[in-house]
């Protein structure tokens, strides 16, 4: 099956009572047991839920993987990859990550006694000199946020593997539609699933897909031992946007493209990131080992945060609001709102600036996107 044909195949599970073509919403926390040591395989709901079990058979599915093991955020998630790890482990990570992945490693990991080392992601060789026996998984997020930097997911897998240890890929600013990490070689690929792949900015979700057989028990056991599962309503919503995810993927991107491509000329912008755009650092890698460029792009204006106050306040269809990847378009200010939780000295290394505004192009017309913008700028100039 093809992708969009998995998206909605995939989500059905046989009801001989009904035969329902939509799956059921199973509310029910406990199951009955028919008598001592025989039940269905359903017993308690943290454990096992099939509105739960379906969503993550669709998205194993759509990242073309053996498992999923899903939790209640992205944040949850990423606590699971890092919960196996001891005092003294290593994890060798790219620049530029989401600014609660950067808090969780450095708030409460590295009180643990973790290590995390931080290297330029575009210069590979960089990740090599730094991998030692104790680097437990090196981590990679790609695009990045807000500065939609590629790296290389082929080049960096190939790093782990001659060194034995595993490469973890967030894929959730590209989305499965555009971007296949375990086919590159990673070995786990994690998503805040509140992103695209719910797409409708109504569900707080995260996920892991690997065909890993040792990351799978592992983290299958984290998932019902510490407990922070995802409830059914939300793996019920998650099944629903899903299904559309390849449309909308390629409606974020259209628009995107033509946002990108306005900006550009503006005089008041001084510099789009996209990777759809030739003129994109990466541009070539991107094409190699993507199948979309995605809906998200940052931009920079030629002014500070006085301007960018009255840019917002001037917005009638983008939302001045944080997260991403859902139908409605939003616009973020990274330096007080997602990266706010970094100091001034990493935001200015990972090359954030006050100027810098980030966009999530939602899949309303481009041309009321466009108005909007060149309002909005126009107010910005004038503060
Ligand atoms: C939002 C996000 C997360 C965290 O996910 P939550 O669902 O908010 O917990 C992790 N990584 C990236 C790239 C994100 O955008």
């Amino acid at each position: 099956m093809r992708f969009e044909t998995k998206a909605i195949r995939l989500a059905h599970t046989p009801d001989p009572t009904t035969n329902a073509v939509i799956s059921a919403l199973h509310l029910s926390t406990t199951y009955q047991f028919d008598e001592v040591g025989k039940n269905t395989g359903y017993d308690y709901g943290r454990s096992i839920n099939p509105t739960r079990i379906a969503m993550e058979r669709v998205l194993a599915g759509l990242e073309d993987g053996e498992h999923c093991i899903s939790f209640s955020s992205g944040m949850a998630a990423t606590d699971a990859l890092l919960s196996v790890l001891v005092p003294g482990d290593e994890v060798v990570s790219a620049r530029n990550l989401y600014g609660g992945t950067i808090r969780l490693f450095e708030s409460i990991y590295i009180p643990r006694g973790v290590k995390f080392i931080y290297v330029d992601g575009t210069a590979p060789d960089d990740f090599a000199k730094v991998i030692t026996p104790r680097t437990r998984m090196v981590w990679l997020e790609t695009p990045t946020n807000p500065q939609l930097q590629i790296f290389d997911i082929a080049l960096f897998s190939d790093l782990a593997k001659a060194k034995g240890t595993s490469l973890i890929v967030d894929n959730t600013f590209a989305s499965p539609y555009c971007q296949q990490p375990l086919a590159l070689g990673a070995d786990v690929v994690l998503h805040s699933t509140t992103k695209y792949i719910a797409g409708h900015h109504d569900v707080i979700g995260g996920a892991l897909i690997t065909s890993n057989a040792w990351w799978n028990e592992k983290m299958r056991f984290f998932q019902n031992t510490a407990g922070a599962v995802p409830g059914p309503f939300d793996c019920y919503q998650t099944i629903r946007g899903l299904k559309t995810l390849a449309i909308r993927m390629r409606a974020h991107e259209a628009n995107a493209v033509a946002l990108a491509r306005h900006l550009e000329k503006h005089p008041f912008v001084k510099e789009v990131l996209f990777p759809g755009l030739a003129n994109h650092p990466q541009h070539e890698l991107a094409k190699k080992q993507m199948t979309g460029f995605g809906g998200m792009l940052s931009f920079n204006i030629r002014a500070g945060s006085n301007a960018v106050n009255a840019l917002a306040k001037a917005l009638r269809v983008f939302h001045f609001a944080e997260s991403l990847g859902g139908t409605e378009s939003l616009i973020c200010h990274p330096t007080t709102m997602s990266h706010a939780v970094m100091t001034e000295e990493d935001r200015q290394r990972a090359g954030i600036t006050e100027a810098m505004i980030r966009v999530s192009v939602g899949i309303e017309h481009p041309d009321d996107l466009i108005e909007d913008i060149d309002r909005a700028l126009a107010a910005a100039q004038k503060a």
